[in-house]
């Protein structure tokens, strides 16, 4: 069994597989740690896996999993998961904006008697500037909504405890937010921070709509509020809607009835349809989650394990 399991996704990054391997090997080189690396191949479409097999050939250190197409992120990590070994495990991006050197600090927080240690970011000054506002609302929102604690400005890379890893592989859920699923963990937790650097090479394989999905998944795996909103809001009109009914009563008791009123007939109807349609579209949400719950695919495909 070797002390740390780095876990590390894929997808199409051909030019930085030999750069991060040699970062890693370089850094264990000076430790006494043994280690071993879960190279996680997401169905890229480029030669990242035949740069991985050779790699391989060299390092006995390296394992491959080698997933059928692409299955995401998440998926990955959760295969990575799955198959680590080591007393502990870190998952990492292969692009170096998480510092290796920053591993030699976990593990010490580690071997200090911690289950997690978080690697936090300070600034962010790296991202645009649309990216730092829609991160930034994001854990409030999340944090607002849900009974987890999503710690800010912390993304996957972290080091967790074998007892941690158990404990996430308990968990059933298809849709996996891995964030949240490794904050509802729990576990004596502790923090590193560091400042984020560039892309080493390649680019994001994050765009804005697949942001927004990973946004959704988060608030509704962890959070059943957005179903109530429409309960309060349903509340709301119709306690307004029983008061003016009162009050056209009277009025028309006391002035008698007049036909004018189209305009504030059509916004109302126009309102209230929005609303049915925005709060339909919110179960619709769940729903389409419980559905995908309910079948019970798996989370991802190995081809080959080399
Ligand atoms: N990744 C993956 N599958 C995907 C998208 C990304 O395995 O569908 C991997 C990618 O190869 C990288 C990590 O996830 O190792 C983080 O991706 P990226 O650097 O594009 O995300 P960002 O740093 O912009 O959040
Ligand atoms: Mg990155």
């Amino acid at each position: 069994m070797s002390d740390v399991s780095i876990i590390v996704p894929f997808y199409n990054e051909s030019e930085s597989v030999e750069p991060f391997l040699k970062t890693i090997f370089l850094l264990f080189g000076r430790t006494k740690y043994t280690f071993e690396i879960l190279c996680i191949n997401d169905g890229s479409k480029d030669d990242t896996l035949e740069l991985l097999k050779n790699f391989k050939k060299e390092y006995p250190q390296i394992k491959i999993l080698d997933f059928s197409k692409n299955f995401g992120k998440d998926a990955a990590l959760t295969a990575g998961i799955d198959f680590a070994t080591g007393k502990c495990a870190i998952p990492m991006d292969c692009d170096l904006q998480d510092p290796p050197e920053l591993i030699i600090e976990m593990i010490k927080k580690w071997e200090e008697g911690f289950d997690v240690v978080l690697a936090k970011r300070i600034d962010r000054s790296e991202d645009s500037f649309m990216k730092r506002i829609t991160a930034g609302l994001f854990y409030k929102v999340c944090n607002m909504l849900s009974d987890i604690e999503l710690p800010e400005n912390v993304g996957d890379f972290r080091l967790m405890d074998k007892r941690v890893l158990e404990a996430i592989k308990t968990f059933p859920e298809r849709r996996r937010f891995m964030k949240g699923l490794f904050a509802s963990a729990g576990f004596k937790t502790t923090v590193v921070e560091y400042k984020r650097p560039e892309r080493h090479r390649g680019s994001s394989k994050w765009s804005y709509k697949k942001l927004w999905n990973y946004a959704l998944d988060g608030i509704t795996s962890f959070s059943t509020f957005p179903l109530k909103v429409s309960t309060y809001f349903g509340l709301l009109v119709t306690l307004s809607a029983f008061v003016r009914g009162i009050w056209i009563f009277f009025r028309t008791i006391c002035l008698g009835a007049d036909v004018p009123g189209y305009a504030s007939l059509m916004v109302a109807i126009l309102f209230l349809g929005g609303v049915q349609l925005m709060s339909l579209g919110i179960i619709g949400e769940y729903i389409g989650r419980i559905y995908i719950e309910s079948k019970q695919r798996p989370l991802y495909i190995i081809k080959d394990v080399i």
